[in-house]
């Protein structure tokens, strides 16, 4: 770390990795579009040779979001699911993952479909109870993969609880940090191996560009993510790199607001008389917001909810106005999705089930609007 001293983590957002080695004294980080650097002589290097390796714009961004995940090594993926992707290539023909049962879809798929093909065996279970976590590990187990708060039903999973379990039975403990941000959780410090992010959310926060990451903090992990990454060859551009940036600058700002419009809309929702329940990680009558106080620092903004009828279901996406309904989450607009037809929509019809994700289940990613408008928007469209 470049600080004289450790800063706080909004500091972080906005000062980066704290590096001022720009000549110019440029004040946000430029970007660099150079594919290739050269050498001052043989066996001489600035440190970049080739932008598939490293590239400063990507370089800070990668610093940044290991500081906020008070982790050592980041990578800047080109997706979310590049960096799933990189990671699950750790392992090999025969290895078995315990995951949570309640993911992004499309984590589900990767594994469902290619691991399968490459020798993967990946267990979905509902980690939040731990003992069923436990009682799924065998000798071959390699990894726990959880998602915490699940998508979309919210479920929590106690981390530390999840990173003793791993460590017992020799595991790595992954978690997919993408629904709190590194401003809410930071799972490493837990005693998680390795954090996966779509950067493609809170971190970017404005849905305009597409980025994943992985952190660790241990140097051995570092260095075969990193022999993967230059392999695979699945970087960030410069461009996007310095898009992330820019929205993290903000994200502390973000969060905090993201979080104080979903609470008041999950209040508003579960008065509802269409509204037959409401998964919100921060509603104080959770029977698991204990373990989520213990591990969080907020809530963040995402809200589920179940309604009365699929009919009721296909209005709301249709009358929506202000409220976008579209894929994705965690950028400062808001957004409504129907779990059932899009991001579940490749889950088996077992496991679906299984989750409650059904036709009458709806995700909302709450925007940064102002929140009473937000409430007369669904209100109309109710
Ligand atoms: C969106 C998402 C991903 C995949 O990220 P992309 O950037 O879309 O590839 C992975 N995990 C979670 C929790 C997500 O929401």
């Amino acid at each position: 770390m470049a600080y004289e001293k450790e800063v706080r983590p909004e500091t972080i957002c906005v000062q980066g990795s704290g590096e001022k080695n720009d000549r110019y004294g440029a004040v946000s980080m430029p970007v660099y579009l150079s594919a290739t650097y050269a050498h001052p002589a043989l066996g001489e290097s600035t440190g970049y040779a080739y932008s598939r390796v490293n590239n400063p714009t990507r370089d800070e961004l990668q610093k940044t979001v290991a500081a906020l995940e008070k982790g050592t090594d980041a990578l800047a993926f080109s997706t979310g699911m590049a960096a799933v992707t990189a990671v699950f290539e750790l392992f090999g023909t025969g290895a078995h993952i315990v995951a949570t049962d309640d993911v992004y879809g499309g984590s589900e798929r990767l594994w469902e479909h290619l691991g399968k093909r490459f020798g993967l065996q990946v267990d979905s279970v509902d980690t939040s109870d731990l003992n069923k976590l436990e009682a799924s590990i065998r000798p071959e187990t390699k990894a726990v993969f959880l998602e915490t708060p699940s998508n979309p039903t919210m479920k929590v999973t106690d981390i530390r609880k999840a990173s003793e379990i791993a460590k017992k039975h020799g595991c790595l403990l992954i978690v997919d940090n993408t629904f709190l941000s590194p401003y809410f959780q930071q799972p490493l410090s837990l005693g998680a191996d390795i954090v996966v992010h779509s950067g493609t959310k809170y971190l970017g926060g404005h849905n305009d560009v597409l980025a994943g990451f992985t952190v660790v903090k241990e140097e051995k992990l570092a260095e075969k993510l990193r022999f993967i990454y230059k392999t695979t060859g699945s970087c960030l551009s410069p461009t996007d790199s310095f898009l992330v940036l820019r929205g993290i600058k903000t994200l502390a700002l973000r969060m905090e607001r993201h979080q104080e419009n979903a609470l008041a809309l999950a209040l508003w929702l579960q008065k509802h008389p269409k509204v037959s329940e409401v998964y919100y990680i921060g509603l104080p009558d959770r029977p698991d917001k204990a373990i989520t106080d213990s591990q969080c620092s907020g809530y963040g903004g995402m809200v589920s909810f179940r309604v009365d009828s699929s009919d009721t279901a296909v209005k709301l996406l249709k009358d929506v106005k202000l409220i976008r309904f579209a894929e994705s989450l965690g950028g400062v607009e808001s957004l409504l999705t129907y779990p059932y037809k899009q991001t579940h929509a490749e889950v088996p019809e077992e496991l679906r089930k299984k989750l409650g994700i059904d036709d009458t289940l709806m995700r909302l990613s709450v925007g940064i609007e102002n929140v009473q408008d937000l409430i007369e928007d669904l209100e109309q469209a109710f």
